[in-house]
């Protein structure tokens, strides 16, 4: 019976592994292979004047990545990784690898971002690479384990919808039958109408599609949304949750990716510390006023050198609350001694945006007059404003990028890692 690699240890005695050939090295009367599982690499040593036929034809054979099942007994070995090696007794090759291969997986070469995505089945045999992946599924596990317990719904809301939730142009029309259709971009309606059914408190983890031109380390045209919605909250609360689940998130990894991180070389992973800095829009607009060449003023939209220099100043995670009404959504909620600016919000990592939240309007007259002061038209938001005219409950909620998250806790330079398949404008295979 086949043994995780981890597992194979001189007290196992004999032991049968499965896994890929991540190298051979043949010096003449000693051949040694390095195979590789997902648990990690063990040295089989071949004695040529010491094994059978069959295990030197086929180690002669055998191409590097090719996936072969090998047994014989384990002994210590102090130099050989993990301190132990197999002598074969039994070498199969179960599927052969093809020559030269794409990419070079045992990691000597340093691969262009394009070579790797294209060969990202190769890739991602890579442990540096499959740690990534592994992190972002705990990272994922540690949040749909905190809304669980803290009482939340999970929804899945459809992708497929008829109308634009912001009524931006950012949109991929689709064929649907005889009639428009697009790929949503949010599922901000959903969750809204969900407060009007009665949920309380409802989160989605899915994908959103946006058809941004753009061509940044940090845009994606299909990314991973991370979404809430609360009833009977503020903004103030919702910041709360958001903290509250970016802290446990980093908390959860620390505590159950050691081997992860050490694969990706990260020896310095800091759990950030809440909570985070509220910083009011007004005051980000002065910092970066101070920093950045390009002009900036109030009412500006905060673009990404902005938010790097304001990244820079406050070091860590924070807030910027307290935006202008006019460059926030519809429906994000005025405060009322002061309607120009509203309880909408960004959590920001130093590097990028992060999640945008808000408390809602949810007087059906006030949104109403809030979508037509943007210049969209109430009555093809029908569906949406319906259930605000029969008992809405106040809310709050925000969406929190997922590939964003995972790219910035492992200093990722570019979103595009932190995605097994991206889709931007130049990608769509594989
Ligand atoms: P940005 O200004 O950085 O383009 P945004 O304000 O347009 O982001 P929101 O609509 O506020 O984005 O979406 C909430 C979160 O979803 C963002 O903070 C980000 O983490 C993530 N997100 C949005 N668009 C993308 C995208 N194209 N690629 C990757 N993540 C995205
Ligand atoms: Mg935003």
């Amino acid at each position: 019976m086949r043994i995780p690699i981890k597992s194979v240890t001189p007290e196992t005695g004999h032991a049968e592994i499965c896994g890929f050939v991540h190298e051979v090295r043949d010096l003449g009367g000693l051949a040694f292979f390095l195979i590789r599982d997902r648990t990690g690499i063990l040295q089989v040593t071949i004695p040529k004047k010491k094994v059978s036929e069959a295990v030197l034809a086929a180690a002669k054979a055998v191409s590097r990545e090719s996936v072969v099942r090998i047994s014989g007994p384990v002994k210590a070995v102090e130099k050989a990784p993990g301190g132990r090696e197999l002598v074969p007794e039994t070498f199969e090759i179960i599927s052969l690898a093809e020559t030269p291969l794409p990419l070079d997986v045992s990691e000597k070469v340093s691969v262009e971002l394009d070579t790797r995505l294209d060969g990202r089945f190769l890739d991602v045999r890579r442990p540096r690479v499959a740690a990534v992946f592994a992190i972002r599924s705990a990272a994922m596990h540690a949040i749909n384990d905190y809304f669980h317990k803290e009482g939340f719904i999970s929804i899945t809301t459809p992708k497929i919808v008829a109308a634009a939730t912001e009524g931006g142009t950012e949109l991929f029309p689709i064929a649907y039958f005889d009639k428009e259709a697009y790929l949503n971009q949010s599922p901000q309606l959903f969750k809204q109408m969900m407060m009007a059914a009665g949920c309380e408190k409802v989160y989605e983890i899915g994908p959103i599609f946006r058809a941004e031109e753009h061509n940044t380390t940090k845009h994606l045209n299909e990314a991973t949304s991370i979404d809430i919605e609360v009833s009977y909250a503020d903004h103030i609360e919702v910041m709360r949750i958001l903290e509250d689940v970016i802290v446990k998130t980093y908390e959860y990894v620390d505590k159950t990716c050691s081997d992860h991180l050490a694969n990706m070389e990260i020896t310095d992973f800091a759990v950030p510390k809440g909570p985070f800095p509220r910083l009011p829009y007004s005051e980000a607009i002065e910092i970066a006023k101070k920093k950045i060449e390009d002009p900036i003023k109030y009412g500006d939209d905060i673009g990404s050198a902005a938010e790097r220099a304001i990244g820079a100043e406050m070091g860590g995670h924070y807030f910027v609350v307290d935006w202008p009404t006019e460059i926030r959504p519809y429906y994000a909620m005025p405060y009322e001694n002061d309607p120009t600016i509203c309880k909408a919000f960004d959590l920001m990592h130093p590097r990028m945006e992060l999640s945008s939240g808000a408390q809602r309007v949810h007087n059906h007259d006030q949104l109403v007059q809030q979508i037509a002061k943007k210049g969209l038209n109430p009555e093809s938001f029908d569906f949406y404003l319906k259930p605000f005219r029969y008992g809405m409950p106040p809310h709050a909620g925000w969406g929190l990028g997922a590939d964003r998250l995972i790219m910035t806790m492992l200093g990722l330079s570019n979103v595009r890692e932190a995605v097994l398949f991206p889709r931007d404008m130049h990608r769509l295979v594989p």
